[in-house]
């Protein structure tokens, strides 16, 4: 039977080494993520949500180092449908999970895109390196049915080719293959295959003339055209979760809302499960079904949308719903307290206590764990601590 969860994160713990000291950027973060929901991740600019999917996607760069934790995976895939541990396995073998079964949009489309490549060539390169096999069993099966024109002389030698390629897309002898030049027609025929894949899903993003677009350059689009394109490199394998890091945050707010609307349309149809992260609580009521709030390195509150609105539990939760300006509201917008504290030297117990309306002693020097507080309601906070 399949697992409920598509990623848990327990514990998860990294920090950076710079200069100044050790910056402690995750705390122990345990995250649990079901499948079919889009999940929140929101808090302030550097409480560490980015720092959260990077580490569980291991791509932190250095001086950064994941310094604990697990992160289980759980994809409906029969070879991983028991879960795998991806802090333990290897970088090669991670490279070929990203992008296939879990992707990451950024925030920025002209950094994720190539100013001197066709976009339909960016979308395509995501097949050339996760669908090669099945690429190849598809152009075989076509060989295979009908007089294809294949450089004279070599069909049957381009035929063995595709189906080495079907069985064992890296063997060694595909390396030489593509080295020689009478051969190049097979690289050739798998490069029209994988842009043909990619105009087929640029199409399917709602993108009209896809051909067009396909054979575009990214300064020929617009920004929101090119953060559609991302989202097609993205989704181009089918992954089983998507993240989209800030992935609105730098579109005008027309353009916002159609990238919000395509997503929530493409979770009917193309991916199983969302992670979002964001510092927008109205992009978070629109679009999630579950939120964590983040607040300096730590996760201190985690419940359904509705009720995290409704009833916020933590202090930092509420005081970050109030902060937010109201359609008919008068007089000051309310702020938070204090400043955020310095990770390097983060504040001792709860992390929020400086600036907490409602701190105790308790909270200056024990760590509040994340608990139950109400059903499917966690918070990290010792005005619980009775309750839970
Ligand atoms: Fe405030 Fe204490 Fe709760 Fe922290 S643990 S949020 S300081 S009451």
């Amino acid at each position: 039977m399949a697992h409920e969860n598509i990623i848990e994160a327990k514990n998860l713990t990294t920090h950076f080494y710079t200069y100044e000291g050790v910056v402690k950027a995750l705390d122990r973060v345990s995250l649990t993520i079901k499948k079919g929901i889009t999940f929140g991740l929101v808090g302030e600019s550097g409480c560490g949500k980015s720092v959260t999917v990077r580490s569980m996607m291991r791509i932190i760069q250095e001086p950064g180092k994941i310094e604990g934790g697990q992160v289980r995976f759980f994809p409906d895939t029969d070879a991983m449908r028991e879960g795998v541990e991806l802090l333990s396995k290897s970088e090669a073998w991670m490279q070929e999970l990203r992008g296939d079964r879990i992707s990451m949009i950024f925030q920025e489309p002209n950094a994720a895109l190539n100013s001197i490549m066709r976009v339909g060539d960016q979308v395509a390169e995501s097949f050339m390196f996760h669908r090669r096999r099945s690429m190849s069993k598809k152009i075989l099966e076509d060989l295979e049915s009908t007089k294809t024109r294949v450089f004279p002389g070599t069909r049957s030698l381009q035929k063995n080719l595709y189906a080495i390629s079907a069985k064992s897309p890296d063997a060694p002898v595909l390396r030489l293959a593509k080295q020689v030049p009478i051969l190049k027609h097979w690289q050739f025929r798998m490069k029209k295959e994988a842009f043909r894949r990619a105009t087929e899903i640029i199409g399917r993003l709602g993108i009209a003339h896809p051909k067009e677009v396909a054979e575009s350059y990214p300064h020929n689009l617009s920004g929101g055209m090119k953060q559609r394109i991302v989202i097609a490199i993205a989704l181009a394998c089918k992954p089983d979760l998507l993240i989209a890091d800030e992935a609105t945050s730098n579109l005008d707010v027309t353009v916002q809302a159609q990238i919000l609307d395509l997503l929530k349309e493409l979770k009917k149809t193309e991916i199983s499960s969302i992670l979002m992260i964001t510092h927008d609580l109205g992009v978070v009521a629109e679009t999630c079904d579950r939120v964590g709030v983040m607040y300096a390195g730590t996760l201190c509150e985690e419940a359904d949308t509705q009720p995290l609105f409704k009833t916020p539990l933590h202090p930092y939760t509420q005081a970050l719903l109030a902060s937010v300006p109201k359609f008919h509201q008068e007089g000051e917008l309310k702020t938070i307290d204090g400043t955020v504290p310095n990770l390097v030297h983060p504040p001792l117990g709860c992390r929020f206590h400086p600036r907490c309306p409602y701190v105790m002693e308790i909270c200056k020097t024990q760590v509040p764990l994340l608990q139950e507080a109400r059903p499917n309601h966690r918070v990290a906070c010792h005005l619980y601590d009775a309750i839970s």
